[in-house]
This record gives structure tokens, C-alpha cells and sequence, in this order.
């Protein structure tokens, strides 16, 4: 199995025991290795190095992928959103539904569709 190496740029300078690696007169603090991460799309062993990476490259990435320069608009063909009722007041249970967050209207959905994440009636953007 191959170990992924935590891409915080800082993680070697964490003091932690596990990042202590080598025989006595030459320890290190090194980088994690892990066979898995779960942070950061499972680059980064924890929180502080996710956000360690955010801040040092954050600049970089706005100017290079693009800013947003002006807002965007949600509008009323694109502001359904899945919803789900435990119970309702006619008895009737677990309840799929689309609800417009602009108009309110609601419409039926059923289960099958509220859980295939593909499944929308949202047009675009
Ligand atoms: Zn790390």
C-alpha cells in the first residue's frame, strides 16, 4: 500500500510523536505519511494543515482560477431544492418534495429521485 504525504506545508514543523521519525542523533519531525487523509479531498491529515495550505496559496488560487467580480443571481427556474418530511399533518410519511426557495411552490418528488444526487429540475446555473 502507498503512504500519501500530507500536503500542509507546515505539518513537519507540528511536534507531535507520531511526526518524530528516525534513529537516535538524527530525528526529524517529518510530514505525515498516511495510506489515507479525509480532509481537503484527503490531501491533508487534519484541519490546521488544510487551512495551513488555504492560507499560504488562497491569493494564488483566486488570481489563477479567477475571482468573482460580480455576484451571481439564483433565480426562480434554478431555486429548487430537495426537501424531506419525516411526518405530515395528514399522517401521510416520509414526504420528497421540491421546493422552490424563491416562489415556494412545491412540487412531488419521489423517493428515487430525491436520493439520485444527478436528479434535478434546476436548468443551469
Ligand atoms: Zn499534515
Amino acid at each position: 500500500m502507498s503512504l500519501k504525504l500530507c500536503q500542509g506545508p507546515d505539518c513537519h514543523r507540528y511536534t507531535t510523536q507520531d511526526r518524530l521519525k528516525g534513529i537516535k542523533g538524527s530525528k526529524t519531525y517529518q510530514t505525515r505519511r498516511r495510506s489515507r487523509f479525509y480532509y481537503g479531498n484527503r490531501n491533508f491529515c487534519d484541519q490546521r494543515c488544510l487551512y495551513d495550505w488555504v492560507a499560504k496559496y488562497i491569493e494564488q488560487g483566486l488570481d489563477h482560477f479567477g475571482r468573482t467580480t460580480e455576484a451571481k443571481h439564483l433565480t426562480e427556474e434554478n431555486a429548487w431544492s430537495k426537501r424531506y418530511d419525516w411526518r405530515t399533518s395528514t399522517g401521510e410519511s416520509h414526504r420528497h418534495y421540491f421546493l422552490n426557495t424563491i416562489t415556494q411552490e412545491q412540487r412531488p418528488l419521489t423517493e428515487a429521485q430525491y436520493n439520485d444526487t444527478n436528479y434535478t429540475i434546476n436548468t443551469g446555473e
